[in-house]
């Protein structure tokens, strides 16, 4: 006798799931229809529910929410106590659109889902450490809310009635309804915006591992280092990161690199200290003790990881000339960088990426660019063009840095988006 459910091929889950979507009756009318049933288009639709509101939202995918099981390695990170405008690209309007209960309503709003959660450094994840668990309590407060989940409808057009919107998906269905929310994510809202003469600024992936120019630096592929990352373009410091880098044989990744890819250019060189919490004084102290110049082959490996150690040891030893003319900070002034342990101490204080660009683009973590924001009032997030036509989460342009800023943007713009949605639905009854 077998025990458990029989395993499904992925090509049987889906035939499963897409019949499952075939059979969800989507209503000829409603009065909020939220188009992308991610994170946002979630918390807006249960929330337009709550409110009083008929609501159904059309999802592209199989299934709702599916986004969200990839946030923070499957654990999602999905708040920061340290939330502040200032993470953010347009922090103006962000700071217009949130109340300084920011935190509080997104707590809140999970704790009414049945929620817990842990704390680690300022980022908060579900206490059962699953993105799933996120996943799961909104589907469960959505359907509670009688919230029509419509999976497997990709909309195509919006077009605009007297009395509101007629939302179009597949080959020919549609629905009429009072309200409409966009929130398609990013990368998405290009072509539903262009049938309604909105602005979009153009999209390009950030919250990604950089791409660097081929150095030797190139062989330490797969060394991890925690570091004070500073970003220079034409020596001036345009981003100052700290934390944990991974080193890759086409340039850095890690979190480090991840959050400087919201600020940095082609062109631009970064320098990683790989031990800011020593001054170059104390380092030759420690390698160098009797100024002497020179220093043992092992002399670094206490103080960083070996293998990046002896193949900067190297570089020092051969008077590894950086890819361009590049003087880090710590030795500015120090001309004289004649001996081993000067050239040692440089690259260990500054060691120098030079930036061309996101490397893999398929892992950003965020589209930058989307719908324009000045084109919506940041209180309800309802367009100045459109009555009852609202946006929110990533189809605005609005990106945050890493740490839980994303969506706790997703999730305060769904909160705020699916209020407003309803009182007009219910303003134009
Ligand atoms: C790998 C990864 C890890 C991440 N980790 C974190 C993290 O730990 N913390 C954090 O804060 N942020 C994280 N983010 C970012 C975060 O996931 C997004 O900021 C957030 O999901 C945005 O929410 P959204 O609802 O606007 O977009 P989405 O969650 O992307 O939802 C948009 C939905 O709209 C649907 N859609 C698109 N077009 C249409 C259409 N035409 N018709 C119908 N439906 C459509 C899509 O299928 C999608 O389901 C991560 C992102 C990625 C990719």
């Amino acid at each position: 006798m077998a025990y458990g459910k029989r395993h499904l091929s992925r090509s049987d889950q889906r035939a499963r799931l897409a019949l499952a979507a075939q059979e969800i009756r989507v209503p000829v009318a409603c009065d909020v229809c939220v188009v992308g049933g991610g994170a946002a288009g979630l918390v807006c639709a249960i929330t337009a529910a709550e409110s009083g509101a008929s609501v159904v939202a059309l999802e592209r995918n199989l299934r709702c929410g599916s986004t969200i099981l990839a946030t923070g390695n499957g654990r999602c990170n999905f708040t920061n106590v340290s939330l502040d405008p200032k993470h953010y690209n347009n922090p103006r309007f962000v700071k217009a659109a949130v109340s300084s209960s920011w935190l509080d309503d997104i707590l809140k709003f999970f704790r009414d889902c049945g929620m817990r959660w842990c704390l680690e450094d300022d980022r908060l994840y579900p206490v059962s450490r699953q993105a799933a668990s996120v996943r799961s309590v909104l589907l469960r407060r959505a359907r509670k809310a009688h919230v029509i989940l419509a999976p497997n409808r990709t909309v195509s057009e919006i077009e605009t009635f007297p009395q509101g919107y007629r939302v179009q998906w597949g080959s020919g269905s549609s629905l009429m309804t009072r309200a409409v929310v966009l929130s398609v994510g990013g990368g998405c809202v290009t072509t539903l915006a262009a049938s309604l003469h909105l602005n979009v600024r153009a999209e390009s992936p950030v919250l990604a591992p950089l791409a660097c120019e081929t150095s030797p630096l190139s062989s330490l592929n797969g060394r991890r280092a925690h570091v004070a990352a500073s970003a220079y373009r034409a020596k001036s410091l345009q981003a100052y990161e700290r934390g944990e880098v991974l080193l890759r044989d086409y340039g850095l990744s890690g979190i480090v690199a991840f959050d400087l890819s919201r600020r940095v250019s082609p062109g631009d060189v970064i320098a990683l200290d790989l031990l800011p919490g020593y001054s170059v004084a104390e380092i030759r102290g420690i390698v160098d003790p009797r100024d002497s110049g020179h220093f043992e082959d092992d002399a670094f490996d206490g103080l960083l990881d070996p293998q990046i150690a002896s193949q900067l040891v190297r570089l020092a030893r051969a008077r590894w000339k950086l890819p361009r003319p590049w003087q880090p900070s710590a030795l500015q002034g120090a001309d004289q960088q004649t001996t081993d342990t000067d050239f040692m101490l440089s690259l260990v204080k500054g060691l120098p990426y030079c930036v061309t660009g996101i490397a893999h683009p398929e892992l950003a973590q965020v589209t930058r660019g989307g719908l324009m924001v000045d084109q919506f009032n940041p209180t309800t997030l309802e367009s100045l063009q459109h009555p009852s036509l609202f946006a929110c989460g990533e189809a605005m342009d609005i990106d945050g840095d890493c740490g839980g800023f994303n969506l706790s943007w997703a999730w305060k713009s769904g909160l705020i988006a699916g209020k407003a949605a309803a009182e007009a639905a219910e303003a134009t009854r």
